[in-house]
């Protein structure tokens, strides 16, 4: 029974046990089940996790929350290498330490606005502090849970770093007030140029009211180059000139534009800035600036500048014109005896003269000094000979007095015409001036025409010039003599006689060159060389043979000039020359400068001892009160008094009766000029003194000379010459 009873108790046991076994089972497997399922569950949470944090490293937004159980706030950043995240806790007391003093309040009142108000939705941005520095950060939330008096319980959220959009932000709001209130006028434009923005002080350079009559209009409308900008600013990028720009009121003003391209590689988005910039005022300047650079202020005449700004329209406008060259003639005496003040009056009356001659049909201009140039259009130069003798005469007749002193001026003028004195500005220019010079050379006070040639000749005479103050400065020249005789043939006098012979122009005749040197100042040099030789010869002829006078010639303006005497004194003292055996040969010309210096001169030059010579008598004004009001002593009459007397009554004539005047006058009489025998019987009947000329011998060089006359003296063995 027992082992029935075991038996039945095995098999309960067994069948419990096998429950039990079954039910451990089915509970393993349904653990098994669960664990996958929970595995499985915590592997996708995971995952989401790891996606959202991506999510929130891509958006660069890290994740916070704040239980107000334990009034913590947690906050997590995530960066992509690490799986770790970044994590900051605390309670926001130390949270707000971190924030800028100026954010607290804002941040604290958007806070107690979700902890205790009806707000969910939580934005707020503020500076927050890290390390040194503050961040921009903006932090968004969302209430979770609230407990029943409605305060939050659970607040989640994000927070990002918006420095960088704060900066562009800024900046951008910088630039949009810089843009409006720049006192520059700016424009926005598509690359068509269609204005797309513009600021105030764009509307009140073009002069209207709203932006909304400016906006969507092309700058077309008020720019003329627009089509410029549109053709470069593709391959320039930036452009700047200076333009015109077409205002509201219908007129022009000048302005600078800069133009910009932006975005260029992004062709929907390009866009172009332009800056205006009025620059009337300095276009006005320098129109101004630029009209005082071409007129001459004391004046009021368009200068030599604004002469070559004039020219070029004149030679596009008319097909001939005349250009009158004026030089003032003795205005350098005004300006160095009266002074700058005085010669500044007498350029303000030669310009009225020129205007009231000439500003009904020509321009006058100052060329510069005492120079000045009248431009007239369709004139022919023959036509101007009038009109300038007509100038000439009114500048000679506006006498300047200063200090009680009457000062004179007059002009020497020279006239081109264009084209056919010259075809260029430059060549008419230097024309007119060559004519001018000519007008000079011929005694100023005149009018000359330019002619062809005339230019070449003068520069010829400007290459002889240097050449012959070579010849001057290196004692090149020579100084030959030319016998005196008395009636008997006896020689009783040497004339000394300047010669030049140039290795470029050969032999120059004195007539040519010694003018050439008295205007070019000269001659003092040459006065000064021919006393030297002078005394030299006279010196030699003490040792050779019993000296006779010589003479020498003298320019009046080196006459005139101070200290002359002494410093011929000074040569003959040198040389130990007695002055009487000097004589000083002048012409009539130093009178017609200055009579009462001439005489003073004069008077010193007698004092000192010296034989003064009239010479070339009877060409010129030989005015006879010169003979009676200055001490000659000796009077050469010029050879043309002389010519054809052996041939011609009323040459003879008048020829003895200047002698016959002048021995009145008790003067000794040379004759000079006698080429022929047959003047010599006639010359015998008069009272000529003394005869110079190729009868008897031609000038010589000083050793032939005294070759010629040593044998002479030996010959007639009559003590003399
Ligand atoms: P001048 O003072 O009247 O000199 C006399 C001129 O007459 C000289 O010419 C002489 O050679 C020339 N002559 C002499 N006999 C006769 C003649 O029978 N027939 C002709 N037809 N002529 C004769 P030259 O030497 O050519 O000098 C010309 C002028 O140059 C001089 O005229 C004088 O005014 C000037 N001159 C010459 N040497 C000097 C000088 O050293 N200083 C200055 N200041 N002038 C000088
Ligand atoms: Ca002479
Ligand atoms: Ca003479």
């Amino acid at each position: 029974m027992q082992s029935v009873a075991n038996t039945s108790t095995q098999t309960g046991l067994e069948r419990r046990l096998a429950r039990e076994k079954q039910a451990r089972k089915q509970a393993e497997a349904l653990l098994t089940e669960k664990s996958v399922a929970l595995y499985e569950a915590l592997q996708q949470s995971q995952a989401a996790e790891k996606k959202l944090q991506l999510s929130l490293w891509a958006s660069q937004e890290s994740f916070w929350e704040w239980h107000a159980n334990n009034d913590e706030y947690v906050m997590r950043s995530f960066t992509l290498e690490s799986q770790d995240e970044k994590a900051w806790q605390g309670s926001p007391i130390q949270l707000l330490a971190h924030i800028h003093p100026d954010d607290i309040g804002n941040l604290e009142f958007h806070w107690m606005l979700a902890v205790h108000g009806d707000q969910d939705k939580l934005e707020v941005s503020f500076r927050f502090k890290a390390g040194r520095q503050y961040l921009w950060m903006r932090l968004r939330g969302r209430v979770m849970e609230r407990n029943e008096e409605g305060m939050a319980l659970h607040i989640v959220g994000t927070n990002k770093d918006i420095t960088r959009e704060r900066k562009a932000e800024q900046s951008f709001h910088l630039m949009a007030s810089a843009f409006a209130s720049s006192r520059e006028p700016m424009l926005v434009l598509t690359r068509q140029l269609k204005i797309t923005e513009c600021n105030q002080a764009f509307l009140s350079m073009v002069g209207i009211i709203t932006k909304q009559q400016c906006l969507g209009t092309n700058l077309e409308k008020f720019l003329a180059e627009s089509a410029f900008i549109r053709e470069h600013i593709d391959s320039q990028f930036q452009l700047k000139f200076e333009t015109f720009l077409r205002v509201d009121a219908g007129e022009q003003i000048p302005v600078e534009i800069s133009v910009s391209l932006f975005d260029a590689q992004n062709q929907t988005g390009a866009y172009i800035i332009a800056t205006l910039q009025d620059i009337s005022e300095r276009k006005h300047n320098e129109e101004k600036l630029r009209q005082q650079a071409m007129h001459d202020e004391l004046t009021g005449l368009k200068n030599r500048a604004g002469l070559h700004d004039t020219l070029p329209q004149i030679t596009s406008d008319y097909e001939c014109f005349s250009l009158i060259f004026i030089d003032l003639d003795g205005f350098k005496n005004i300006n160095d005896t009266a002074g700058h003040e005085a010669g500044d009056t007498a350029l303000k009356m030669v310009t009225g003269a020129m205007n009231h001659n000439f500003a009904d049909f020509g321009e006058v201009f100052r060329w510069g000094g005492d120079e000045f140039v009248v431009m007239v259009p369709e004139i022919s130069h023959t036509d101007l000979v009038d009109p300038c003798n007509k100038l000439i005469s009114d500048i000679e007749a506006n006498k300047l007095t200063i200090d009680n002193t009457e000062l004179s001026l007059s002009a020497s003028i020279g006239i081109a015409e264009y084209p056919i004195h010259g075809n260029s500005i430059e060549n008419l220019l230097q024309n007119a001036d060559a004519a001018m010079y000519q007008a000079k050379l011929a005694g100023k006070g005149q009018v000359y025409c330019y002619q062809p040639g005339l230019l070449e000749s003068m520069q010829a005479r400007i290459s002889m010039l240097a050449e012959l103050k070579r010849a001057i400065s290196s004692h090149g020249l020579e100084f030959y003599v030319q016998g005196k005789y008395d009636i008997s043939g006896k020689l009783t006098g040497a004339e000394l006689l300047c010669r030049w012979r140039s290795p470029l122009h050969g032999t120059v005749s004195p007539d040519v060159f010694i003018p050439l040197a008295e205007e070019n100042g000269l001659d003092s040099q040459i006065g000064y060389q021919a006393l030297e030789a002078a005394c030299d010869y006279l010196s030699m002829m003490e040792v050779e043979a019993r000296p006779v006078p010589m003479a020498v010639n003298i320019s009046g303006k080196q006459l005139l000039s101070p200290g002359f005497a002494d410093r011929a004194m000074a040569l003959c003292r040198e040389a130990r020359i007695d002055p009487a055996m000097l004589e000083i040969e002048i012409t009539e010309s130093i009178f017609l400068q200055d009579e009462a210096r001439a005489q003073d001169a004069l008077e010193d030059l007698k004092a000192h001892g010296f034989t003064l010579v009239l010479d070339d008598f009877g060409t010129g004004f030989s005015a006879l009160s010169y003979l009676r009001n200055f001490s000659f002593e000796i009077v050469k009459l010029d050879r043309s008094l002389l010519h054809n007397i052996h041939r011609d009554e009323k040459s003879l004539s008048l020829f003895n009766g200047v002698v016959a005047m002048l021995k009145s006058l008790d003067l000794f009489i040379v004759a000079e000029g006698v080429e022929l025998a047959e003047y010599l019987p006639l010359l015998r009947q008069s009272q000529v003194d003394q005869l110079q000329g190729f009868f008897f011998d031609k000038p010589l060089p000083y050793d032939q000379f005294l070759a010629k006359h040593s044998g002479h003296y030996l010959m007639t063995g009559s003590g003399r010459f």
